[in-house]
């Protein structure tokens, strides 16, 4: 039997396999980044690929609250644009 970890949504909390949600890192030096590889080092918070979530995180600056810190608008420019590139597929 294959374990399948779950992580959730910092938007809609729902717990969803890894493959179905963008992973953000903040790294060891503190920047924080979007991880498209899903191995970076750090700590990870979670955001659904599709729906919603992803649009919300970044209008209710809803990173900020999972990492207890305020993040700079690139982040969020950064999110955005990982937004608009799924939704485009
Ligand atoms: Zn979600």
């Amino acid at each position: 039997m294959k374990h399948i970890p779950l992580r959730s949504c910092i938007v809609c909390r729902r717990q969803k396999d890894k493959s179905e949600l963008l992973r953000i890192v903040r790294q060891p030096d503190g920047a924080v980044v979007i991880d498209a590889t899903g191995k970076a080092a750090g700590r990870g918070a979670y955001v659904c690929k599709s729906g919603d979530c992803m649009q919300t995180a970044v209008k209710k600056r809803a990173l900020n609250r999972a990492y207890k810190q305020p993040l700079s608008d690139e982040v969020y420019k950064e999110l955005e644009k990982a937004y608009e590139s799924i939704d485009a597929d």
